[in-house]
């Protein structure tokens, strides 16, 4: 029998809560399918972890999890901690070295939950961004002269290579041509960026000719905005840059519900690295240790982290489970507008998964 070995890094705040409840639905979820097992090492790296050492994980830290299945990811970022040192410090210090390039964030409106956007039918709003995970605007280049006087001057430098978005191009016209519109646009800001952006529409324009059956447009992100609020039913997979990307995902949680439902997988397409799948919210310092955090996010990713690892039965299982409850508005967190605890979602969720049977 296949045996998964997951990294789980809870990390920070609801991180924390959130992952305890996605690894317990995960070993249950083994359970009933039967066959494969799933062991989890976890590793306490984090804001914590940082107080006690000054890194937010080991220096070899990576050689722990690199021969691992997939890492499960929860949340960094700490109110005494700068977020730049959480994120670069754990975070990124994974995906960039593991080369997670391909950032895949679907969205929809799931079975009993409400969009702010009026009258927006569940059907109408269907989509997966792929975020270039890689370089851009992320790149991690530039930097600070005179820091504090009047003549101080930063810089943040966009990188991107013709390498970098030629395979993330290709990543996202496969996506799209295995969805049933066959669909993508490709969001840019090449009027006012005119270097990389403009490359990005060239490169587009020659990767889309090798894929005459998926119809694709293109998008200026600001203008992606209102179009996503206004006529969301005509987008389905969308490509855009580490920074572009990053903003519209969060708007697109918002549009389908909540920050707390949205999953993401950051991937590593050749499987060289492992892949590591999150929700795609922080640490919520707001609400810790409150018991309230929405899980369905962390539970979507691990629906992403099964089929990543091939299995479907599991994975469709536990999305059914899901959907069941939050089909259910008793069982929607505060963030819904409900009451329910993690505690009882995640309860609930168990009790869908054993009495699913299909
Ligand atoms: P956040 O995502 O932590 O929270 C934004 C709002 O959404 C808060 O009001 C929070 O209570 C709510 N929320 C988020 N997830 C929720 C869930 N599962 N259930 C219920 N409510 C939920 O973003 P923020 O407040 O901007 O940042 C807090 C910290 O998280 C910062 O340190 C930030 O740097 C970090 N952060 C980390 C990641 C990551 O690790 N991937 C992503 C975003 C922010
Ligand atoms: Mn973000």
């Amino acid at each position: 029998m296949k045996n998964y070995r997951i990294a789980a890094i809870p990390g920070d705040g609801i991180g924390k809560e959130v992952v305890a409840a996605g690894t317990e639905v995960l070993d249950v979820l083994a359970k009933r399918d039967g066959g494969f097992t799933m062991s989890f090492d976890h590793f306490d790296w984090g804001s914590d972890y940082y107080k006690k050492h000054g890194v937010m994980m080991p220096a070899d830290g990576r050689d722990h999890i690199k021969d691992h299945d997939a890492i499960y990811f929860g949340a960094v970022g700490a109110p005494d901690v700068p977020d730049h040192v959480t994120l670069w410090g754990l975070r990124l210090a994974i995906c960039q070295p593991f080369d997670q390039y391909a950032n895949v964030r679907p969205t929809r409106i799931l079975p009993g939950i409400e969009s702010p956007l009026r009258n927006v039918k569940q059907t109408e709003l269907d989509w997966v961004i792929v975020r270039e995970n890689s370089e851009g605007e992320y790149a991690g280049q530039g930097g600070r002269s005179h820091v504090g006087l009047p003549e101080e001057v930063a810089t943040e430098v966009s990188i991107f290579t013709r390498a970098g978005v030629t395979r993330i191009m290709r990543f996202a016209f496969d996506l799209a041509r295995s969805r049933p519109r066959k669909k993508l646009t490709v969001v840019t800001k090449s009027n006012a960026q005119r270097n990389g952006m403009v490359m990005w529409d060239e490169i587009a324009k020659e990767v889309a000719a090798e894929y005459p059956d998926v119809e694709w447009d293109k998008m200026l992100v600001d203008a992606m905005t209102m179009r996503m609020t206004l006529r969301p039913e005509t987008l389905d997979t969308i490509v855009a840059t580490n920074l572009h990307a990053d903003i519209l995902s969060d708007l697109a949680a918002a549009l389908a519900g909540s920050l707390g439902i949205a999953p993401t997988a950051n991937l590593n397409p050749e499987g060289k690295f492992p892949s590591m799948f999150e929700p795609i919210h922080g640490s919520a310092f707001d609400i810790t240790g409150q018991g309230i955090a929405n899980p369905v996010a962390t539970f979507w990713s691990a629906v992403m982290m099964l089929d990543h690892l091939g299995e479907k039965t599991a994975s469709e299982r536990l999305m059914r489970a899901v959907e069941r409850v939050t089909a259910n508005p008793d069982l929607h967190t505060p963030d819904l507008g409900g009451t329910a605890t993690t505690r009882q979602v995640t309860d609930a969720v168990i009790a869908a998964i054993q009495g699913d049977n299909k």
